[in-house]
C-alpha cells in the first residue's frame, strides 16, 4: 500500500512502525473472511483491509479520531484472525494497538462511555475491587434486562448477566510449589497470579501448581507481580498498561535473579499474548526494553510448557471434550497442536468445533462494550460446539470460558484442570457432578 507520510511525521518512531505496517497491506481483502466482524456485520469498514484504511487516513492526515474510526476500531476485538490469514504478513496487532492509543488521546468519547470504560479500568485489573464488583452484580442480577433496554446503560447489564451466580472462595496467591518428593527436579517456572482469573476460578493456578510439582518443576510465585495490562492495553490506556508492564517486569526479573528461571507460566491465553508483547511495549524505555525483552522470551502458555515435559501416553478415557481454541492462544500466540496433543495423550477424545478461527465475542472486555455483537458471536461458537456432542468444553483463558459457561450448559473447564486430573489430581470442581 503506498503511504504520503512527511519526513516529519515519520520521526516519530510509532509513526514510521505503523507506516511500515500498512505498506506490507497489498489490499487483497484475504482477511475478511476470517474477521468476526466482517462475517457477522458484513460492511467493509468491520473488516481489517477496511480498518488499515481508516487507520491510514487518520495517522497521515494527524488528525484526531472522529465518531466514524472510533464506531469501527471500537468493534474490532483484537482477536488477530487477520494476523493468521494475512499472506504480506501484515502486523494489525501493533497497528491496532497504536490507533487505540491515538482514539484514546485525540477523541473525547461520549459521557456514559466515557464512565463506564472509567469504572472497568478501575475494577477488572485489581482483585480485591473485582471481587467486590462481582458481589454487588448478584444482587444487582435481576436488573441486567432492564439496564440492557437503556442504551447508555447496556453495558452494566452485559456486565451481571456475566457475572458468575455462585463466587468461588476467595484465594490466597498461588502458593509457591517445591517437586514432589522422589521426583527428579526438572526445573524451575514463575507461575502468573493474575487478576481476574483467580477471583473467577482459582481452581486453574492450583491445578497448574500441583501438575507442575508432581512433574518435577518448582513453581516460585514473585511477589509483586499482578494484571498483565492486557484489560487496559485494548482500551488504549497506555500508560496505565505500561505501568502494570514494568510492575511485572520488576516482579519476575527479581526472581530471575533470586534463582533463575526457565519459564514465566500464563495459564491465560489472553494475559500471555500481551506479556509475550512485553518487549515490543516497552521498546522506547531504555530502563525496561532489554528487561521487559528478556521477560517475554521467557513466558509460555502452560500447555506449551507442558509440551517440553514430554509426559507419558494414557489409555482412552471415554470422554468427549470439545477444545476451544482462543484466539489470543491460536492467533496471538500460535500455539495450536499443543493443548490438543496434550489432551489426546492424557486419554481424552478430542474434538474441534467447525469455525474454530472465529472469536466466541469475549475479548477482554468486549462482551461488556459491544455486547450484541458478542452475543452474536456467542451463540455461533456455542452451537459449533454443541455439533460436536461433548461432555466437557476445555479452553486455555479465562474470557471464553466465562464467554462460552455463560451460553451453555456443558462444563466448561481449562484444559490444564483436565490435564491435572489424567496425571493423578483432582476431578476437576465443575465435573464434580458430571
Ligand atoms: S483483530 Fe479480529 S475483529 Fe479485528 S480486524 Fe482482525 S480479524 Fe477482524
Ligand atoms: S490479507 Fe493482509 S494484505 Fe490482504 S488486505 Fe488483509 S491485511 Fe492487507
Amino acid at each position: 500500500m503506498q503511504t504520503n507520510f512527511t519526513a516529519e511525521q515519520l520521526a516519530d518512531p510509532r509513526v514510521a512502525e505503523a507506516e511500515n505496517i500498512l505498506r506490507k497491506c497489498v489490499h487483497c481483502g484475504f482477511c475478511t473472511a476470517t474477521c468476526p466482524t466482517y462475517v457477522t456485520l458484513g460492511n467493509e469498514l468491520d473488516s481489517p483491509r477496511g480498518r488499515i484504511y481508516l487507520i491510514k487516513d487518520m495517522l497521515e492526515n494527524g488528525r484526531p479520531a472522529d465518531e466514524q474510526i472510533v464506531r469501527h476500531i471500537d468493534r474490532c476485538l483484537s482477536c488477530l484472525a487477520c494476523m493468521t490469514t494475512c499472506p504480506s504478513g501484515v502486523d494489525y496487532m501493533h497497528l491496532v494497538d497504536h490507533a487505540r492509543i491515538h482514539i484514546e488521546k485525540t477523541y473525547r468519547r461520549p459521557l456514559a462511555n466515557r464512565l463506564t470504560r472509567g469504572v472497568l479500568a478501575m475494577v477488572l485489573p485489581y482483585p480485591a475491587r473485582f471481587r467486590f464488583a462481582l458481589t454487588l452484580a448478584r444482587i444487582g442480577r435481576p436488573f441486567a434486562g432492564l439496564l440492557k433496554r437503556v442504551p447508555q446503560l447496556k453495558p452494566f447489564g452485559a456486565m451481571l448477566e456475566l457475572a458468575p451466580r455462585v463466587l468461588p472462595a476467595k484465594a490466597a496467591s498461588p502458593a509457591p510449589g517445591e517437586p514432589s518428593a522422589g521426583v527428579p527436579k526438572r526445573g524451575r517456572v514463575a507461575i502468573l497470579a493474575g487478576c481476574a482469573q483467580p477471583v473467577l476460578d482459582p481452581g486453574i493456578n492450583e491445578a497448574t501448581v500441583r501438575l507442575l510439582t508432581r512433574l518435577g518443576v518448582e513453581v516460585a510465585s514473585p511477589q509483586g507481580e499482578g494484571c498483565c495490562g492486557a484489560l487496559v492495553h485494548h482500551m488504549g490506556r497506555e500508560e496505565q498498561a505500561l505501568d502494570f508492564a514494568r510492575r511485572n517486569v520488576d516482579a519476575w526479573t527479581r526472581e530471575i535473579e533470586r534463582g533463575g528461571l526457565d519459564a514465566i507460566i500464563i495459564t491465560a491465553s489472553g494475559c500471555g499474548t500481551t506479556i509475550k508483547d512485553y518487549g515490543h511495549m516497552l521498546r522506547l524505555d531504555p530502563a525496561y526494553a532489554e528487561k521487559a525483552a528478556r521477560v517475554s522470551g521467557l513466558a509460555k502458555d502452560v500447555t506449551e510448557y507442558l509440551s517440553t515435559l514430554e509426559l507419558p501416553r494414557l489409555e482412552a478415557k471415554g470422554i468427549v471434550v470439545a477444545y476451544h481454541s482462543a484466539c489470543s492462544l491460536q492467533h496471538g500466540q500460535k500455539v495450536t497442536m499443543a493443548p490438543k496433543t496434550l489432551l489426546a495423550n492424557a486419554g481424552f477424545t478430542v474434538r474441534e468445533p467447525a469455525e474454530g478461527h472465529l472469536c466466541c465475542g469475549s475479548a477482554g472486555t468486549y462482551n461488556i462494550l459491544q455486547s450484541e455483537i458478542s452475543e452474536m458471536l456467542k451463540a455461533r461458537k456455542v452451537k459449533n460446539i454443541a455439533a460436536t456432542k461433548p461432555q466437557v468444553i476445555a479452553a486455555g483463558n479465562i474470557g471464553c470460558m466465562t464467554q462460552i459457561g455463560s451460553g451453555t450448559d456443558l462444563p466448561v473447564v481449562h484444559t490444564v484442570e483436565l490435564l491435572d486430573w489424567a496425571y493423578g489430581g483432582e476431578r476437576p470442581r465443575k465435573l464434580a457432578k458430571s
